[in-house]
């Protein structure tokens, strides 16, 4: 399982990076935000790529896998 609270190797930067940095790149990344309020993302130079790679990182992944959860009947 992955631990979405520590610092992690991210395939967009090429090196490791925190939690907050990876969220709002993720944000940019997936059009949630624009790419220059990230002021990191302006250090890559083929944001195509960077976007294809972060939509297959499992970390782009911030519901975890929780689709494959069962919900409580009680809660239906
Ligand atoms: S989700 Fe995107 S920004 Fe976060 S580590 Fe993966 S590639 Fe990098």
């Amino acid at each position: 399982m992955l631990d979405y609270e520590s610092d992690h190797y991210c395939p967009a930067y090429k090196r490791v990076i925190d939690i907050d940095l990876c969220y709002d790149s993720l944000m940019g990344l997936s059009k949630s935000v624009k790419i220059s309020s990230v002021k990191e993302l302006s250090g890559i130079k083929d944001i195509e790529e960077a976007r294809r790679v972060c939509a297959e990182c499992p970390y782009s992944d911030l519901g975890a896998g929780m689709d494959d959860w069962e919900i409580a009947p009680d809660l239906l």
